[in-house]
């Protein structure tokens, strides 16, 4: 089969001829149609220390993606060839405390799909039946492609109550301006982002933004008092990893404010922890989607008439693939998506 492989230290991917993997008894393997770039496959494709360090070269990378299921273990139940199936990327252990609660996304042996273990951005994917999620017809495949990132954004975002509140998120990635979206499918009132990239501001724009603020030319307390906001922001989601982002939502946040931090700061960030306590904030921290509960909710959301297709900005047949890394490191660009079906 085709995959995109890195195959070592260096620059780049390569789209190489691989053995196609064999489904175990509790697998299912599924035919990949569609995949997106993620920030994280970037670091991949950099080899950045943290890839260097992290991922076992040569090895088939991505997590994002749509397929069939073409076939299942023979432990499987409930899944059958046909099915249209999206993905958890985070292979669970099933035997930890938090697993044994059913809080899977806390368990403290996760495994990523296509970080320590083969990826999706191959003709097929075999991974574990408990990880694959069915996507309702209604659902096109570009955006179950991205149901990924767009549980990350969906996790963070419905972390707290939205409903009449005023919702500060820093950071117009693809992931902040899907919570723009979904901030406001909830019901918020006004949902405010910052960036410091004018393309990726105008995405946010088109998806609901009360207001798209280019920090390095207004301050959030100007923008705050143009819209009669006499006290603070009710909600904080962290979604630059940008430690002077985080900095400024601590600020401007109301006093008994919730922040919900996805974004990735450097190592040993320093905040001014007097906002945290004199505000009385509540802070969390976001890893991956709650499984399944994230993916139901994305799904209803969708079908209740959330839109999120405009951070799809770019499709490319996968022979392209270069082209869609080009697209991505340029930061012109939302989600980027790879087609296998050709
Ligand atoms: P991204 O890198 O595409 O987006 C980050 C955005 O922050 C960029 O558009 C950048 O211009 C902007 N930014 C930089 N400095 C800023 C500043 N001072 N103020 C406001 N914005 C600023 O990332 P993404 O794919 O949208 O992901 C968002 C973040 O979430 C990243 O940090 C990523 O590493 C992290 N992440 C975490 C998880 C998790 O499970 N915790 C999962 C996926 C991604
Ligand atoms: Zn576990």
């Amino acid at each position: 089969m085709r995959a995109l492989v890195k195959t070592g230290p260096g620059e780049g991917l390569e789209l190489q001829r691989v053995k196609k993997p064999e489904p175990g008894h509790n697998d299912v393997l599924i035919k990949i149609r569609k995949t997106a770039i993620c920030g994280t496959d970037v670091h991949i494709w950099k080899w950045d220390e943290w890839a260097a360090r992290t991922i076992p070269a040569p090895m088939v990378v991505g997590h994002e993606y749509v397929g069939e299921v073409v076939a299942v273990g023979q432990e499987v139940r409930g899944f059958q060839v046909g099915d249209r199936v999206s993905g958890e990327g985070h292979v669970t252990c099933g035997f930890c405390r938090n697993c044994r609660a059913g809080r899977r996304h806390l368990c403290r042996n996760t495994v990523g799909v296509g970080v320590n273990r083969p990826g999706c951005f191959a003709d097929y994917l075999a991974i574990p039946a408990f990880n694959a999620f069915k996507i309702p017809d209604g659902i096109e495949d570009d955006l179950a492609a991205i149901f990924d990132p767009f549980g990350n954004a969906a996790h963070t975002a419905l972390s707290f109550d939205l409903v009449g509140e005023d919702v500060l998120i820093t950071g117009a990635g693809p992931i902040g301006i899907m919570a723009v979206a979904i901030a406001r499918h909830a019901g918020a009132r006004h949902v405010v982002i910052t960036d410091v990239n004018p393309y990726r501001l105008g995405l946010a724009e088109k998806m609901g933004a009360t207001r798209a603020v280019n920090v390095l030319e207004r301050g959030l307390p100007e923008v705050m008092a143009e819209l009669g906001m006499t006290e603070g922001f009710d909600v904080g989601l962290e979604m630059s990893g940008a430690p002077r982002a985080f900095e400024s939502m601590l600020e401007n946040m109301n006093h008994g404010g919730r922040v919900a931090l996805l974004g990735i700061p450097p190592k040993s960030t320093a905040i001014d922890w007097n906002h945290v306590i004199f505000k009385g904030l509540v802070i969390k921290g976001i890893y991956g989607r709650e499984m399944f509960e994230t993916w139901y909710k994305m799904t209803a959301m969708l079908q209740s008439g959330l839109d999120i297709r405009p951070v799809i900005t770019h499709r490319f047949p996968v022979e392209e693939y270069a082209l869609g890394f080009e697209a991505m490191i340029g930061g012109q660009s939302g989600k980027v998506i790879l087609d296998w079906s050709a």
